[in-house]
């Protein structure tokens, strides 16, 4: 595998290997409280104060997978910001939804989501292995109700089963990979059996945040249940290891279609040479950058967000610059429920019914007629 041949391997010197590539392992060994993260970062006065007080808002958790990528020498590190609480998610912010997307209002059972005619959001765990700061289902994600019970299971499918215009399952949560194998199987194999769906999703950070979970043996099981879409969601080229670049080769190799969606957040990713790096270094791995997200609305994120204003000047500037494979589709979700829109750079300079003028990302301008 040469496209791996630059990357670091992140197992510590401390930690036998065979324990690290473990995930069960990694997820018993999850950190949550302020010394369990000494190993990997020195919290500042103010993190320190902020673990006390954001805890009720949204739980704190990493694997150590997932905290060893980060620098510790760097106050600025991207995946720091994503995984250690800042105070400033305690300030209620100009927009503090606890269920952005509306999601509960279009929730025809308890673990559906069901806001386009064909495809529906199977929420089947409410639980992550990292939390982030940012999550978007935060009224939902980290209560620990974990497991869906059995009836709210055979609700869901009864639904699914009963409804034929349904032809894709997003399998989502929380994350869908924290589930242990057995699980999984008996959930792909239930929707299966319904006749009308034709594609799964199964939308995961695990190869971002526990790369291990995808064995060799759960990936020749899965492979059982295709068309089976990865969608996953790198925010950062430092996400990007020996380690969760092996595992996205291993899917494709699988033949396993896997899609890239990310959020844009402020001094994270909202610089287009940094969103252009992430994407070519996907697209290299053979992963398709799909969605370039507004940051939702969701409590305590006011200082993660950027404006669309901003986000619209991005994806401009890599416009042209960047190979349309690795363009990722800039998309707000309508707070409240309104579904995703695409937000696209308007290079339109005049519009009349005869013509439309428009300048192209290097300057040359050029007039269509309309026929
Ligand atoms: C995003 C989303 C989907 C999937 O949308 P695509 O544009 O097909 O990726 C489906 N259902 C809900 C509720 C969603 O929010
Ligand atoms: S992995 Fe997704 S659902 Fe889980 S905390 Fe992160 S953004 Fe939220």
């Amino acid at each position: 595998m040469s496209r791996l041949k630059n990357l670091i391997k992140t197992c510590p010197e401390n930690i036998l290997a065979s324990d690290w590539m473990n995930w069960h392992w990694q997820l018993r060994h999850r950190l949550h409280q302020p010394d369990d993260f000494k190993p990997y970062l020195d919290l500042t006065a103010e993190e320190l104060g902020a673990f006390k007080n954001t805890q009720k808002l949204f739980k704190i958790q990493t694997t150590p997978y997932y905290a060893s990528l980060v620098n510790r020498k760097d106050p600025k590190d991207p995946i720091r910001k994503i995984l250690v609480p800042h105070t400033k998610e305690l300030s209620s912010g100009a927009q503090s939804m606890s269920d952005p997307l509306g999601e509960r209002r279009h929730s025809p059972c308890r673990r559906v989501v069901h806001r386009y005619p064909d495809r529906v959001l199977f929420l089947i765990t409410d639980t992550c292995s990292v939390y982030c700061r940012y999550c978007l289902r935060k009224y939902f994600t980290g209560n620990d109700e974990a497991f869906i019970s059995p009836k709210e299971y055979q609700e869901a499918l009864n639904y699914i089963n009963q409804t034929t215009s349904i032809k894709e399952v997003i399998l989502s949560g929380g994350d869908p990979m924290t589930l242990g194998d057995a699980r999984l199987i008996q959930i792909l194999t239930d929707i299966r059996n319904i006749d009308h769906v034709e594609i799964i999703r199964i939308a995961t950070r695990m190869p971002v945040v526990c790369p291990m979970r995808f064995t060799p043996e759960l990936l020749n099981k899965l492979r059982l249940f295709h068309p089976l879409f990865i969608m996953t969601h790198f925010n950062h080229p430092q996400e990007i290891s020996f380690e969760s670049a092996q595992t996205l080769e291993l899917l494709v190799d699988h033949g396993f279609p896997v899609f890239n969606q990310m959020v844009l957040l402020r001094g994270i990713n909202n610089d287009a040479l940094v969103v252009q790096e992430l994407s070519r270094k996907l697209l290299a791995l053979r992963v398709k950058p799909y969605y370039m997200f507004q940051c939702d609305p969701s409590e305590g994120t006011d200082h993660f967000r950027t404006s669309i204003t901003e986000s619209l000047q991005i994806q401009k500037e890599l416009w042209g610059k960047m190979s349309g494979l690795a363009m990722p589709n800039l998309s707000l979700d309508i707070p409240g429920g309104g579904g995703k829109i695409g937000l696209v750079p308007d290079f339109c300079t005049h519009k009349s019914k005869e013509k439309w003028s428009f300048k192209g990302w290097d300057g040359i301008e050029g007039d269509y007629i309309n026929p």
